[in-house]
This record gives structure tokens, sequence and C-alpha cells, in this order.
């Protein structure tokens, strides 16, 4: 256990995951992490194997159609959601807001 094995043991187990897709070429399959324009915390963006790519849901640009790269964590997502007028105001795709619906109730609780 030496170079970089050694070194690899200090991370938690999805940091060390996110350590080695970020050696690796290819993130596919692993979670990366992201920081929330809104409330600063460091979260995680799982993979999604049904579309083979990593969740949407985090992409800012996915709900106000905007482009940018913003990232939203679940806890800003779920207060985008109960906060009516800026929800309105945010995401105008009908289709998205029951998406958005959906998530909140099934996923983020
Ligand atoms: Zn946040």
């Amino acid at each position: 256990m030496k170079g970089k094995f050694k070194e690899l043991k200090d991370y938690a187990d999805e940091e060390l995951l996110a350590e080695i897709a970020r050696r690796s070429k290819s993130k596919k399959g692993l979670p990366i992490k992201a920081k929330c324009f809104r409330c600063f915390q460091e979260f995680w963006i799982k993979w999604n194997q049904t579309t083979q790519a990593h969740s949407k849901k985090n992409d800012y640009e996915y709900w106000d159609g905007k482009s940018t790269k913003k990232k939203i964590c679940n806890a800003c997502l779920k207060n985008l959601y109960y906060n009516k007028p800026v929800f309105w105001n945010t995401i105008k795709d009908l289709k998205k807001r029951k998406i958005l619906a959906g998530y909140v109730s099934n996923i983020l609780g």
C-alpha cells in the first residue's frame, strides 16, 4: 500500500469514488461533487443508470431554461418548489413543474 493507493485511503466512500473519477478520464457511473449556487453547500450529483447521465435535476439550467452552469442542491430545489411565486417565475415549462412536483413528493420528501 503505497503511492496513490495509500493516499486514497484518506477519502470517505463517496469522495473516493469522485477522486477515482477525477483521476480517470470518464466520469461515467460515478457521482460528481458540485456546489449549490444558492446555499453554497457542496453536494453529490448521482449517476442515473436509466438515462446513463448525471442527474439533471441538480442542473438549474434544466429548470429555468437558461444556459448557465449553476447547480442546485436537493434542499434548495425543495425550497424552490414550496416558494410558489419563485417557483412559477422560474419554471415556465408546465411539464417541468410537474416533474419537480414529482421529485419533491417522491424523492426529496
Ligand atoms: Zn443549496
